[in-house]
Formats: C-alpha cells, sequence, structure tokens
C-alpha cells in the first residue's frame, strides 16, 4: 500500500432474494434462440411506442417522439453467444433462481452472456423507458456489430452507453472512457468499479467521448459450458435501470486513465486468459484499495476513480 489513508467503505446494498418464476420462463426461452431468432423476436416484442431500425449488424430502437434535444442513454446488449448452437430447454437446468446447464448437455455455453441483457432490455422497453436501445449482433468474435456502425447519427444525441454485458453481481466495469459522475450514480445502486476489457459499449464511447459504463447482469462463468445466470440478479439490474433517471444529465469524460495498465484477466473456470499486447508483468493495483479497476495517473503512484473522488472530496 502507498501513503494514502486505507479507508474501507461499505455500501448500502439491499439483498434481492426473490425472483419471478414466470420471467425465468420467459428468459430460459431466450437462451434456446439462434442470434437471428433472437433478432427477430426482438423486433416483434418492440412496442410500438418505439421505432425500430434494422441494419446489417445492429437493431436500433429509438423512441418514436424522441426529437434529441434532451439526451437519453443508450442501452446495449449483443444477440449472439460463444459457439454456435444454443441449448434446448431440456439441456437447461433450474434450481430457484441458478440456471445452469445440465451434465451431458451438447450447447457450448448457456448463453447468459448475453441474452440477460438482451431480457433486461425487453423489459425495460415494455415501460417505455426513455433511451436508445443498442442490439448488436457478433459482439463475441471483435464487437463487430458496434464497430460496423458506431457512427451513427443517433448515437451523437445520447450522453452515456450503459452495457448490459457484465459477468458477476454488483460490477460496474468501465473502459477508459469515463464519467466519474456517471460511476458514482451506479455506486449508489450499490456497483462497484471494476475494469473491463472490452465490449460493445467501449466501442461507442470511445469513438462519440460519451462515457459508458457495462453493469453486472448475473452470468458468471462465461464462455464455458459451467456458466451460470443468477436470475434475481438479472432482475436487480432491470429493477436498477428502471430507477436510473438520467435523461437530460451531461456527462464529462474527465478522467482519461493511462494506456492500459490492467491485470492479466483471468476467467473464473481458469478456461483462459485474454490475450493484451502490453501485459505488464506485474499487475498493477489502486494505492488506496488495493483494487484491480480502471487506474488512474494520481501523484506518483496509481489510484481508481473511486477512492479519487473520496480524496477528491475530502479536500
Ligand atoms: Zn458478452
Ligand atoms: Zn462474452
Amino acid at each position: 500500500m502507498g501513503k494514502f489513508i486505507h479507508k474501507i467503505e461499505t455500501p448500502k446494498i439491499q439483498a434481492f432474494e426473490s425472483y419471478n418464476k414466470e420471467k425465468l420462463q420467459e428468459f430460459c426461452q431466450l437462451l434456446t434462440l439462434s442470434q437471428e431468432e433472437l433478432a427477430n423476436h426482438i423486433i416483434s416484442e418492440t412496442p410500438d411506442f418505439y421505432k425500430i431500425e434494422k441494419y446489417q449488424k445492429a437493431i436500433i430502437i429509438t423512441p418514436k417522439n424522441f426529437d434529441g434535444k434532451v439526451k437519453i442513454p443508450t442501452f446495449s446488449s449483443h444477440l449472439d453467444i460463444v459457439g454456435c448452437k444454443p441449448p434446448t430447454l431440456d439441456e437447461i437446468e433450474i434450481k430457484d433462481a441458478i440456471v445452469s446447464l445440465k451434465q451431458g448437455a451438447k450447447a457450448s455455453v448457456l448463453g447468459g452472456d448475453d441474452r440477460c441483457g438482451v431480457w433486461i432490455m425487453l423489459e425495460l422497453m415494455k415501460t417505455h423507458k426513455n433511451a436508445v436501445f443498442a442490439f448488436f449482433y457478433d459482439e463475441e468474435v471483435g464487437c463487430v456489430g458496434s464497430r460496423l456502425h458506431c457512427n451513427l447519427p443517433i448515437f451523437k444525441q445520447v450522453n452515456a452507453f450503459i452495457g448490459l454485458d457484465r459477468r458477476g453481481t454488483y460490477d460496474c466495469a468501465t473502459y477508459g472512457t469515463d464519467s466519474l459522475a456517471l460511476i458514482d450514480i451506479a455506486t449508489t445502486f450499490g456497483y462497484k468499479e471494476e475494469w473491463g476489457s472490452i465490449t460493445d459499449v467501449a466501442v461507442l464511447a470511445e469513438h462519440w467521448q460519451i462515457p459508458c459504463i457495462n453493469l453486472s447482469v448475473g452470468f458468471n462463468s462465461e464462455h464455458s459450458q459451467r456458466e451460470w445466470v443468477d436470475f434475481s440478479v438479472t432482475e436487480r439490474t432491470l429493477e436498477t435501470c428502471k430507477e436510473l433517471a438520467i435523461e437530460g444529465q451531461e456527462f464529462e469524460v474527465d478522467l482519461q486513465p493511462e494506456p492500459y495498465l490492467g491485470y492479466n484477466y483471468k476467467y473464473d473456470d481458469g478456461l483462459y486468459d485474454d490475450e493484451w499486447e502490453d501485459i505488464p508483468l506485474e499487475p498493477v493495483f489502486c494505492e488506496v484499495c488495493g483494487s484491480e479497476c480502471n487506474l488512474y495517473k494520481f501523484a506518483d503512484g496509481f489510484i481508481c476513480a473511486e477512492c479519487y473522488l473520496d480524496l477528491y472530496e475530502e479536500k
């Protein structure tokens, strides 16, 4: 630890333990669809409140009454899964809110990455949320959809990109195009900043210099047959998104991190490491709290956004 005072704060987290069994069944149906079937399903389920634009590698859904005068957020998820064969309903095991593949299932993944995000966005649209909904194809093979369509003019009129494509329970993943105010809002809902590698919203955020965050949606051990989903987390993130009222707010990109300082990320199941060009020999941690999230140069050390905020507010 460095010269900063170690400070631990426990966020006030309300455990979200109940879940809706009917919604869980609807979610499991999404797991069985191919990328194209899912795209068609989204189009058929979109309420009349929105207009749908179908592109080669994206579906962009916008409120019909949106005039760009007040900036609104974009929610994003991806349609593809790792491997090509989604599971059948028979191959899916449900124990309370925990969804996984049965022993001997032929599917290569469960597909909660990112059907959890898609499910949340479908539910959000039912509430006529004032937001842009961006569904991208082929995220898993290099963010193909978001790279191809990142320059759509609609994205110029948004104030933040909210990815729904993060493993775990309470991560608010950041990618370097960050707004402390936006991260701060996520932390009030119990999320904690973590370092993210790459996802569609990071591509959009970098292109437009509009900040992004990527929230946990409940899948775990993704990209493997051991993938599992805690659907109560998926539902809780949906509630967070419903309550997230950031329409009309301006978010500045106010901290640019040093060029990649992250750590050699290992998946939970140890299947593989992400490959990066400049993997440092030693992992770098925040000097105050020791976390591995996006780090910023501060004095002669490195610090995460949360600790930076704490120090800044103390002054
Ligand atoms: Zn994903
Ligand atoms: Zn993935």
